[in-house]
């Protein structure tokens, strides 16, 4: 789950990071009214799930409050890579000395954490990763010493860092790998970590991932998730613990387990169809499951046909079958289902669904060639 600048720098905050001073604003009215309150020349910032927000004019200097309503404006209307700007950040503008680049994150090929850092901060660090890889520096991190004082200073200094600032530094990129520990976090970065011309190290923009799987042991940073982004059929999906990705096609496809789900997709390209998405119920027994799968696919207006592929296991395909019948009893399916079911009590599965006139195939070549079939206006 990715937070926000803001929501970053409130655990930074938290962390004991210095940050510039600022405040969430929702409107070019706020915007001037936060600026008034900061006072002195300000920086206004998108607020969106992307990076290259200043490259994309989503981060404006303004010299007072005026100008930062003004600035606001177009901001507001910005779309960032696709995502609309709802909210900006207004902060205390800094005057940049040098800007660093720094972030923890974890290295699957070492399996440890690293520092990440570089001299050649600011918003071409991908650029500089690309053309200079080496004027990145990495660090490993041991998980249970942690980012040890002596290797922050070292580094920093390795940087060309000296004095106070070094000392200053050193001990903010402490600090982030205990925010980056603490939170659970995949990612925790600075970009940039500026001194500014008055010698004052902060954190002038915060990018904070947290992971998925620890999130049940964080609810205040569960409090964080903004959903504005996401489609209903997302946001039920995760509600009920159902893997859930949208792909561009237009048959929709309800399965359990992603092996099954993966064999389903290449059948389906293999017969000339194209899945409109991929929804795994599980390995769980729970019509209900079955009736939030079909609730999120109906949801899709681009599922032209539905395939339920079950190979019972532990999922039972009674169980299955009753979701089936009480989702038609609740929602509106306008378009053709297709069953194919096989495995534990498929008989009784049968004969639940034929209460309907529903009928169920073992096959699924058959499956697959009828929901193809049906998605391009063929038989029902
Ligand atoms: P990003 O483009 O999404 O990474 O957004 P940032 O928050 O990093 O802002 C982009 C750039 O704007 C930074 O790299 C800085 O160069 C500049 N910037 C941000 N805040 C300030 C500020 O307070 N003063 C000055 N002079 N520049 C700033
Ligand atoms: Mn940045």
């Amino acid at each position: 789950m990715n937070l926000h600048e803001y929501q970053a720098k409130e655990l930074f905050q938290r962390g004991g990071i210095a940050i510039a001073p600022g405040i969430v604003c929702v409107t070019p009215a706020e915007v001037r009214a936060a600026a008034e309150k900061i006072g002195g020349a300000v920086m206004v910032k998108a607020q969106v799930h992307s990076g290259g927000r200043g490259k994309a004019g989503g981060v404006k200097f303004a010299p007072d409050a005026a100008a930062a309503e003004e600035k606001s404006r177009p901001i507001f209307k910005l779309s960032i890579q696709g995502l609309p700007v709802r909210k900006v950040l207004v902060t205390q503008a800094v005057d940049i000395g040098s800007e660093t680049y720094a972030a923890i994150l974890v290295d699957r090929a070492i399996r440890k954490p690293i520092l990440m850092i570089s001299a050649a901060g600011g918003v071409d660090i991908e650029d500089t990763a690309h053309t200079n890889p080496d004027a990145i520096k990495k660090i490993p991190i041991d998980p249970v010493l942690g980012l040890m004082p002596y290797q922050a200073r070292a580094v920093v200094v390795d940087l060309g860092m000296k004095g106070k600032q070094a000392l200053a530094m050193g001990d903010m990129l402490v600090k982030l790998w205990w925010v980056f520990k603490e939170n659970d976090a995949s990612l925790a970065e600075i970009n940039p970590l500026v001194v500014t011309k008055q010698g004052d190290v902060l954190a002038l923009d915060a990018k904070v991932s947290i992971d998925d799987s620890a999130l049940f042991r964080h609810e205040d940073l569960e409090a964080m998730r903004d959903t504005a982004d996401e489609t209903a059929g997302s946001i039920l999906a995760r509600e009920r613990g159902l893997s859930y990705v949208p792909l561009e096609g237009d048959i929709g496809c309800i399965v359990n387990g992603a092996g099954l789900a993966m064999t389903t997709m290449d059948l389906v390209k293999h017969y000339g169809g194209e899945p409109a998405n991929f929804l795994d119920i599980g390995g769980s027994s729970n019509p209900e499951k079955v009736v939030a799968a079909l609730q999120i696919i109906t949801g899709d207006s681009t599922v032209k046909a539905i395939l339920f592929n079950i190979f019972g296991g532990i999922t039972r395909c009674d169980d299955v079958a009753r979701g089936i019948l009480t989702a038609l009893d609740r929602l509106k399916i306008g378009v053709p289902l297709v069953i194919r079911l096989t495995g534990t009590n498929e008989e009784l599965a049968r004969e639940i669904l034929a209460e309907r006139g529903l009928t169920a195939t073992t096959s699924m070549d058959e499956g697959v060639k009828a929901v193809i079939a049906a998605a391009k206006g063929g038989s029902r």
